[in-house]
């Protein structure tokens, strides 16, 4: 292979060299001191990625099994919920809470809209039965970002739960969970943390742990009562995933070594490169106000396949992205640039799409791209991400 492969999908992201070196450790047992160590060193680095002081849980299952646990455990069957559906990951919150015998109300949005704070509100006025809110930070299908610090001043001050789905917003753009009032926050190892798949992180505020004492949740793998005292004493409820638990100390150690803030306004920029990119190759994005920064979801001309488009990428420059989901798998390119990415691997990836698509189409794009990109990024990390910008003007 001439290339280098360049893995630019939204999860699972490259892996830096410290974590992979990490991850290829023999095994130490699970119950024995050693473990305990790395567990010990792991806890304050999780509070800090997640911006909390409660225990963050690791949990050995794929982002959706996290998911899974939060529902089971927060809510009882014939309870009401309200569901942000914004795309497949919303869908999928409506799926298990379905599955688990709620009663959903769905706040459907339109493709690359963001829900308002103010329609959630309504909605919860509307039935003050309901007795939580479950949304994805980022809805990674369309690259949305939803608006979590408005929706948890809503929920902060009445009885109902904010549960955010975090896969693609954990250590990629701020969603500090006790600063901002969040209930329950959980994210995948594959997406922002560098890690490969296989393990799930999720922490609960005070209110959230008192309503799982009282739902009482009869699971035996996902009981997070149960594996919040294991976690307490440096453990897992069942044998843990080892390797993925050393791979994440060192990935944590980057994240304190960088600082959250120098990585989100990485993340910023990477965002606004790839925006600035496709828009000079005279593609429409999909997201247009509230948009992701872990991926960017850039719409493909009428009459361009975008299955053709990933191909080309992939085998004439060793870029591999993904297509939309659902109603969107052919018409949508997802350029994901989370985790351990750099502007150069933007900008590869911004140059196999314009590959992709004249070969595709015949798509003629302006030869200015590249410079247009490199200038966005220049711009954004000088000028900071939104979120510091706010902070220097308060
Ligand atoms: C990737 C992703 C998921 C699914 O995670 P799995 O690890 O595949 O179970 C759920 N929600 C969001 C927002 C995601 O980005």
């Amino acid at each position: 292979m001439l290339n280098k492969l360049r893995l630019l999908t939204p999860g699972p992201t490259p892996l830096p060299e410290e974590v992979r070196l990490a991850l290829a450790k023999d095994m130490i047992h699970h119950r024995k001191q050693d473990f305990v160590r790395v567990m010990e060193r792991i806890q304050p680095g999780l509070q800090y990625l997640f911006g909390t002081a409660q225990q963050v849980l690791p949990l050995t299952c794929s982002g959706t099994g996290a998911m899974h646990a939060a529902v089971t455990n927060l809510f009882a069957p014939g309870e009401k919920v309200l569901v942000v559906e914004g795309g497949k990951f919303g869908e999928r919150w409506r799926e298990i809470a379905h599955a688990h015998g709620l009663v959903v109300t769905s706040l459907v949005q339109e493709n690359g809209v963001a829900v308002s704070a103010g329609d959630v509100r309504a909605a919860l006025q509307a039935d003050p039965e309901l007795r939580g809110v479950l949304v994805q930070a980022s809805e990674t299908s369309t690259g949305v970002l939803h608006p979590v610090h408005e929706l948890a001043a809503v929920t902060r001050g009445i009885n109902v739960l904010l549960v955010v789905d975090g896969i693609s917003a954990v250590g990629i753009s701020p969603c500090p969970m006790d600063a901002w009032g969040i209930d329950c926050l959980l994210t995948g190892s594959q997406k922002g943390l560098m890690l490969p798949p296989g393990l799930a992180l999720l922490a609960m505020s005070e209110r959230a742990w008192d309503k799982v004492r009282s739902v009482g949740s009869t699971n035996f793998y996902f009981n997070l009562l149960a594996e919040r005292d294991k976690s307490l004493n440096h453990q897992t409820l069942f044998t843990s995933p080892v390797n993925l638990l050393q791979g994440l100390s060192v990935s944590l150690d980057l994240f304190r070594e960088q600082t959250l803030e120098a990585v989100y306004a990485k993340q910023w920029a990477l965002t606004s490169m790839a925006r600035a990119g496709a828009v000079s190759l005279g593609l429409e994005l999909l997201a247009r106000t509230h948009f992701t920064w872990g991926l960017t979801s850039i719409r493909l001309p009428a009459g361009i396949d975008g299955g053709e488009v990933l191909k080309v990428a992939a085998q004439r420059c060793g870029v591999v992205m993904a297509g939309g989901q659902g109603e969107l798998k052919k018409c949508v390119v997802r350029l994901g640039h989370m985790g351990h990415v750099d502007w150069a691997d933007v900008l590869a990836g911004l140059h196999a799409l314009q590959v992709g698509l004249h070969a595709a189409g015949g798509y003629c794009a302006t030869n200015t791209y590249m410079e247009d990109a490199v200038r966005a990024y220049e711009e954004a990390l000088r000028d900071g991400c939104p979120e510091m910008r706010d902070k220097e003007q308060a």
